[in-house]
């Protein structure tokens, strides 16, 4: 299996058709091919050889998807750099994975001047911006137009093809190895419930640097579709780009889907192409679902449950699966093909039907492991399992029910606490924007449940009112001891993860919690 293959395939069968559009800019598979075999003749003539990591810090564009298919065409392996990571970060990151060249826009220039001096080795600069490029750096497509293209090398099966960050939801984001086999089983697992092929158009507005992005990236270029790239999500642009180029697929984490239906203009868009909606990558609010449900009636919607370190999609809650006679809405499906799925305890024992445990993974789309961390490569994949983290059950039908991060559980006088399960009733209060339930230290119970609350505006929200609203709702000790009514917008990671475990920590700040 190799990544790239789906490029010469497309050049064959559907060469003047369009592979890529970008703002005005519209590019024939036999362009974009092109393209890709230049840059990875580039890259080769840079020093790029078997295995070595090309990095891009940059917005999405078309030479963020030409990049990504580039470093694989010359034989190496594309390692993204998180955009939204602070410039410490982005140092700690280049110097973990050492990329032989960095490819850059104009939005980061200033970032790049500034940790390129902390590392121990250089890479050689690439800038791939619309501006003039500064001394010392190579002009992205002055290089490409004065280099030959090249064969692709080769490299398939179980060879390292890309490098891709955690989210960085729960600690600091790690280098998680993913074979040219992961990526494109992941490819033909999902290739089915998402309607893949030929015309499948798919719009990617969420960060390339993010698996839930790229690996779309590299489907649709397996079975040869089409991809429109925006270079940042913008509610009032992907309704637009939608319209405009008659998109098929669409795939959001919950917080875009939330922004997009805020959008004061939305039924003035044509958004009658759409076939897909796909979303995940985080929990989704049952009353979202049921919004977007009667929003866009005739689009089908698909959830997709994974991880960076599952290439990433291990269940989906398909389009039928969302009938909400069949009553799964709360479920993230079932396992795809190709995925063994099981729930376990602690010491790695399966659990029976219903009972919550660790949700673990087996098969071809688990990483080869953490870059560089034998140490939590060999915690996570014990016993041939990946140790996903996250908590859940598997109901009578096999569908997945994911309750919590297990960091994120909370254990009250001894009860457990899904913070999954608060935040769904919260969110079914009509004047509730934004919410983060957590575990806060208390000296009778242990934990006690907490939440934090952001109003919609011009709504009247207090601490009360969410707790009497979570008294109808849910069980007495599953409702926050107290609300915190917060202005602002809660912090998010990179990917747009509302990140708990940074509310959490002031409360912690001077005592050991049960897991960090
Ligand atoms: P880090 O591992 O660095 O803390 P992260 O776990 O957020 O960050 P990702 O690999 O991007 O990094 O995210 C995978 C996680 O996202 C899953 O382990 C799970 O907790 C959550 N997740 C993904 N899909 C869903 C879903 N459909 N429903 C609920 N949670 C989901
Ligand atoms: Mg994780």
């Amino acid at each position: 299996m190799r990544l790239t293959r789906g490029i010469d395939r497309a050049r064959q069968i559907r060469g003047d058709a369009t592979a890529l559009s970008y703002g005005t800019l519209n590019l024939t598979w036999h362009q974009f091919g092109d393209r890709v075999a230049r840059l990875a003749s580039v890259l080769r003539s840079l020093g790029t050889g078997e295995g070595d990591r090309t990095s891009i810090l940059a917005h999405s564009s078309h030479r963020y998807v030409e990049a990504l298919h580039a470093a694989l065409w010359a034989g190496g392996v594309a390692a993204p750099v998180n955009s939204r990571f602070s410039r410490a970060e982005i140092a700690e990151m280049l110097r973990d994975c050492a990329p032989k060249v960095l490819i850059i826009d104009d939005a980061f220039l200033a970032d790049a001047e500034a940790v390129l001096p902390e590392l121990p080795e250089r890479p050689v600069l690439l800038h791939a911006g619309e501006e003039p490029a500064p001394a010392g750096w190579l002009s992205y497509e002055a290089v490409l137009a004065a280099t030959p293209p090249i064969e692709d090398a080769g490299r398939g099966g179980d060879d390292l093809a890309c490098l891709f960050y955690t989210g960085g939801t729960t600690g600091q984001a790690k280098g998680v190895m993913l074979s040219h086999a992961n990526l494109c089983t992941n490819a033909l697992n999902i290739s089915g419930p998402v309607g893949l092929g030929e015309h499948a158009i798919h719009l990617h507005c969420g960060p390339l640097f993010h698996l839930a992005a790229a690996g779309r990236v590299f489907a649709v270029t397996v079975f040869g579709g089409q991809h429109v790239v925006l270079p940042r999500f913008d509610p009032a642009e992907v309704l637009r780009a939608i319209a405009r180029h008659r998109v098929t697929l669409a795939t959001f984490v919950p917080t875009m889907i939330n922004s997009l239906l805020a959008e004061p203009d939305l039924e003035a868009h044509d958004l009658s192409s759409l076939r897909t909606i796909s979303y995940g990558a985080a929990p989704m609010p049952e009353t979202l679902q049921r919004r977007l449900m009667e929003v866009l009636p005739r689009c089908g919607l698909l959830q997709s449950y994974g991880m960076t370190e599952t290439s990433p999609v291990v269940t989906m809650l398909t389009r039928e699966m969302h009938d909400p006679a069949l009553g799964k809405l709360n479920s993230a499906g079932r396992a795809i093909a190709n995925v063994d799925l099981r729930i376990a305890d602690p010491d790695d024992r399966p659990v029976p039907r219903g009972v919550v445990g660790e949700i673990q993974v087996r098969g071809p789309t688990v990483m080869l492991g953490y870059w560089h961390r034998p140490d939590l490569t060999e915690a996570a994949l014990r016993g041939g399992w990946m140790h996903t983290g996250d908590g859940g059950y598997l109901d009578e039908d096999g569908y997945l029910v994911v309750v919590d991060r297990l960091k994120d559980m909370i254990v009250s006088g001894g009860e457990n606490v899904y913070s999954a399960e608060v935040e769904n009733a919260i969110h079914r209060h009509p004047a509730v924007a934004e919410c983060a339930v957590f575990g806060i230290p208390d000296p009778v119970w242990g934990e006690a449940v907490h939440a934090v609350v952001v109003a919609k505006d011009g709504e009247e929200l207090t601490s009360a009112a969410v707790i009497a609203h979570c008294r109808s709702l849910i069980a007495g000790y599953k409702c926050p001891k107290a609300v915190e009514i917060q202005a602002e917008l809660l912090p998010r990671s990179g990917v747009g993860k509302i990140l708990k475990s940074a509310l959490r920590a002031p409360w912690w700040a001077d005592r050991a919690r049960r897991i960090n």
